[in-house]
């Protein structure tokens, strides 16, 4: 039976990259493995990537009933495939906090505190000596230049610009901040997309306390970018909270002045301003400095749900 690769739900660079390329790792190494992804439709950004690399888009997966599945980039029930309860999993290569997905069995577990899975998956393909192909040591070092916003993320570590090092060596690629801002401008184009799409181009639920709590963001070269559509913006959120959120809160990241303004809808507001320590105003805040959703969005939130 093959083993499905998947990264978390509305997949985003390190999801795709980090799926082809843990699923080339357990061929390599003697496992049929298939990389897939949970939604057919991509973000800008994924796509350029994989045509940029000529690497075709994974599988789609939506239903993990019966199948062995290798996870990359997330263990959260939230961000899993329906029927998670139901499949075998047999590996999980990630870089978050540890979530709630369990297993009956001893499996391969390699997670670092990192600023990207594909920097883990770098250093398994290191120490297991297997050849990298150009193509995905390509997408690879994109997922992490994504991933660590070109380096400037409080996420990033030595070993994510290490791992970049070695990537630009195997993939030939040596403009990379050219490579980011050719990335930042198909992650940040607005022009004609649907809202609804934009809120779920970066999207993820957590449970905090028993509450249910999405968390989206969009990265921007400048908020200028979403100025006329903030109002719809907040119209959407609204109608995506409704559908059982206690909570929902959009970070507009802008990469250049290094911080997030946060559009923030909940039933107890004072709890997301006081995990922020800042004060919401039109149903926004910006919060200086912020750029990174799991290390400085997740785990002040967490702590003032007392979860
Ligand atoms: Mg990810
Ligand atoms: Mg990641
Ligand atoms: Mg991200």
């Amino acid at each position: 039976m093959s083993v499905y690769v998947v990264g978390h739900s509305s997949p985003d660079t390190d999801s795709v990259a980090g799926a082809i390329a843990f699923a080339h790792y357990l061929k390599a190494t003697g496992t049929e493995a298939i990389p897939t992804v949970q939604s057919d439709k991509l973000n800008p950004e994924s796509k350029l990537v994989l045509e940029k690399f000529g690497l075709s888009q994974p599988e789609l997966l939506n239903d993990a009933a019966g199948k062995d599945l290798a996870l990359v980039d997330f263990s959260d029930i939230a961000q899993a495939p329906a029927n998670i309860k139901d499949a075998n999993v047999v590996a999980i290569v990630d870089h978050h906090k540890i979530g709630d997905i369990t297993t009956n069995s001893p499996i391969f577990f390699y997670a670092k505190p990192v600023g990207c899975a594909c920097t883990v998956l770098n250093e398994m393909y290191k120490n297991s000596k297997i050849d990298l192909p150009k193509n995905i040591a390509g997408a690879m070092l994109c997922a992490i230049l994504s991933d660590t916003v070109n380096f400037k993320s409080p996420t990033c570590t030595d070993e994510d610009k290490a791992a970049v090092e070695d990537l630009k060596v195997t993939s030939g690629i040596s403009d990379t901040d050219g490579v980011f801002m050719e990335m930042l401008k198909a992650k940040s184009s607005i022009a004609g997309v649907p809202i609804k799409d934009l809120i779920f181009r970066d999207y993820k639920d957590f449970d905090m306390g028993g509450k249910k709590i999405g968390i989206c963001q969009l990265e921007l070269a400048t908020l200028d970018q979403v100025a006329s559509i903030r109002a719809e913006l907040i119209q959407g959120l609204e109608a995506v909270k409704a559908e059982g959120r206690h909570s929902l809160i959009m970070m507009l990241t802008d990469v250049v002045k290094e911080g997030s303004d946060l559009l923030v809808l909940s039933d107890e507001p004072a709890i997301i301003e006081k995990a922020f320590n800042g004060k919401i105003s039109n149903k926004s805040m910006w919060i200086d400095g912020m750029m990174s959703r799991k290390k400085q969005t997740i785990p002040p939130l967490l702590r003032a749900f007392g979860a």
